[in-house]
């Protein structure tokens, strides 16, 4: 309630601030039930989220401790991690992604989503992360340059829960292969 009540007071400062004497007090009432509406509508996305990964509220971050980073190519670089505390991992499916939060060294908190590569069973996570180069005029990729050149075997990281409703709806038990066709698209013989 407290964010909602920050986000309120801000965006309805930034609203009246861009339409100046056109917020009457029927247009400001009309704004307020908007974002209102909106807010709850979030509100309750969000709540929906947490139930589907089965995890608590703030409870979405955790510690993993890498334990196999590969150089692929020279600028594809895979980390296999497991949880540093021992516990069972939450429940990944094909398709998901996590996110991963580093701190950058000016000091700022980063966050980027890395999809699940592979299922190496149990509970292993592995993402690949691909750097991205810089150019001329486009500098290389904070987070992407980061853990390839900096995080080595042992070295822990921050990852979230794994999210994302696209995912390959299997049974848990299921053994078929799977035959990536064209398009990206996958499917079982
Ligand atoms: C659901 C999801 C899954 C993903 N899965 C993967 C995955 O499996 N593997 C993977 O490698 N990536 C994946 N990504 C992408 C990943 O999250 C990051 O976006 C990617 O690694 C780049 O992050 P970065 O911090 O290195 O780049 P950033 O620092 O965020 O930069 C991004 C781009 O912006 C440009 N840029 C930054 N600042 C400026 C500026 N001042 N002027 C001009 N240009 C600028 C950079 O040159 C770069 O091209 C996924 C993303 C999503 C949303």
């Amino acid at each position: 309630m407290i964010t909602n009540s920050i986000v309120h007071k801000y965006l309805f400062g930034a609203i009246a601030g861009v339409l100046g004497d056109m917020v009457t007090p029927e247009v400001a009432a009309a704004w307020d039930e908007v974002g209102w509406l909106m807010a709850g509508a979030l509100i309750g996305r969000e709540a929906r989220l947490y139930r589907d990964a089965a995890v608590e509220r703030g409870e979405v971050w955790r510690q993993w401790t890498v334990i196999e980073r590969r150089t692929e190519t020279p600028n594809t670089v895979p980390f296999l991690l497991t949880p540093s505390d021992g516990e069972p991992a939450p429940r990944a499916r094909a398709g998901q992604y996590v996110s991963v939060r580093v701190r950058m060294a000016a000091g700022a908190r980063q966050s980027r989503q890395y999809s699940l590569s592979s299922d190496p069973g149990e509970d292993l996570r592995r993402i690949t992360v691909k750097l991205v180069a810089g150019t001329a005029g486009e500098p290389a990729g904070e987070v992407s340059t980061l853990l390839p050149e900096q995080v080595r075997d042992g070295d822990g990281l921050t990852l979230s829960t794994p999210f994302g409703d696209v995912f390959l709806d299997a049974p848990d038990n299921a053994t078929d292969p799977l035959v990536p066709g064209p398009r990206a698209s996958a499917a079982r013989p």
